[in-house]
């Protein structure tokens, strides 16, 4: 058993980090000094290498906060005054977009599927057509509220057919489903320190087009969560974040990507994850769980499930003898249905899910409890 692990999160963030990962936060850094600026400048290249082939062009801002914060940063900080956003949502996140925009006043339009269906890009493309006072396009990449995977190439390709800048919140799939960001012409990609490059919470980033960063001077609606200011500070202080860094959990995350480098990169890391997810979806279906999502639409990094159907079903009762047996799942999020969801992303492994499985069993029949 490893190290301070009552219990393995099969969540999707924070989630189960290795114990080199926590161990590397046992030491203090001065946020001003070179030697930890040395190692924020190689950190920002080493993620900005994990974006696509060619990366030239592009750029990385880290950004305090969840990663909540650094959407509300990009959504704040890139849309001119006269812009105006389509907000493509198919759950909580990309609700989370829209209610994002309206707080700071920016001008916008909504296309929202239900959560069990992806974007059509034929009516992103109608959107577009019909409203040419539209300038930006966010959309989310892996919906975590169902485990749904959006169709981001096909969706990329209308958006950046039509001449809009369009921005990724890729939270929960970055590092764990294979995007090339820059050959897809995404302008803004977002992500977070604790999803599957497997960090600890703390902090988030963005690859971002340089030449559309640098359009953004002056546009921000917000001091602290200005994207622009915080890539100009880093840029011309070679590493130096604006107001105080995140010191450790930014060396936890430089040790994590040391640890995905020597898994074998993403496409590694993302073959473990399917096969977690193959395991996991398999065994449960064996049990008499359904899922949410139809399989061909569902990625491998969070799974929604039904509840088992067993009479006296209780989610606190079936958390509370997962988590007796070392697993801590999530609820779901889901307004029509009361489901749960199960993360295949962290340092868990398919041994984890086989037990897990054995877990799962053991938790259904409360009369043994
Ligand atoms: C995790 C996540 C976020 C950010 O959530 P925080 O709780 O602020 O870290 C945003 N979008 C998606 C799709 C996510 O999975």
């Amino acid at each position: 058993m490893a190290k301070n692990r009552p219990y393995i999160l099969l969540t999707p963030g924070p989630l189960t980090t290795s114990d080199t990962v926590r161990e590397a936060m046992l030491r203090d850094w001065c946020t001003w000094d070179e030697d930890y600026n040395n190692l924020v400048q190689d950190l920002r290249s080493r993620l900005l290498a994990l974006a696509g082939k060619d990366t030239s062009g592009y750029t990385t801002v880290l950004m305090q906060g969840s990663g909540s914060f650094v959407v509300e940063s990009v959504i704040g900080s890139v849309i001119p005054r006269d812009g105006k956003l389509l907000v493509v949502s198919n759950g909580a996140y990309g609700d989370r977009i829209e209610t994002i925009a309206k707080m700071l006043g920016i001008n916008y339009v909504k296309y929202r599927p239900k959560d069990s269906e992806i974007p059509d890009p034929q009516k992103i493309s109608e959107y577009l057509a019909v409203d040419p006072a539209i300038t930006h396009v966010a959309v989310v990449h892996v919906e975590t509220t169902t485990g749904i995977l959006n169709p981001i190439a096909d969706i990329a390709a209308v958006v950046k057919g039509a001449g809009k800048i369009l921005i990724v919140d890729s939270m929960s799939g970055f590092g764990g489903v294979s995007i090339d960001a820059p050959a897809l012409g995404i302008d803004f990609l977002i992500s977070s320190a604790n999803k599957c490059i497997q960090g600890t919470p703390g902090f988030g980033f963005v690859i971002a087009r340089t030449s559309e960063l640098e359009q953004s001077k002056g546009r921000a609606r917000s001091h602290a969560l200005d994207l622009y200011d915080q890539w100009y500070n880093m840029e011309k202080g070679k590493g130096k974040w604006r107001f105080t860094s995140p010191t450790h959990i930014v060396r936890a995350f430089y040790q994590a990507l040391i640890e995905l480098e020597q898994e074998g990169g993403i496409a590694a890391r993302e073959k473990r994850y399917q096969t977690n997810h193959r395991i996991l979806t398999e065994g449960m279906l064996e049990l008499g769980f359904t899922m949410v999502i139809p399989s061909e639409l569902q990625s491998h990094i969070i799974t929604s499930f039904y509840p088992p159907k067993v009479d006296d079903y209780n989610f606190k009762r079936f958390y509370q003898n997962l988590k007796d047996r070392g697993f801590v799942i999530y609820p779901g999020k889901l307004t029509e249905a009361e489901t749960f969801r199960i993360g295949n992303i962290g340092d868990v492994f398919p041994s984890d899910m086989e037990d897990l499985l054995v877990a799962v069993k053991e938790s259904m029949y409360w009369e043994q409890n």
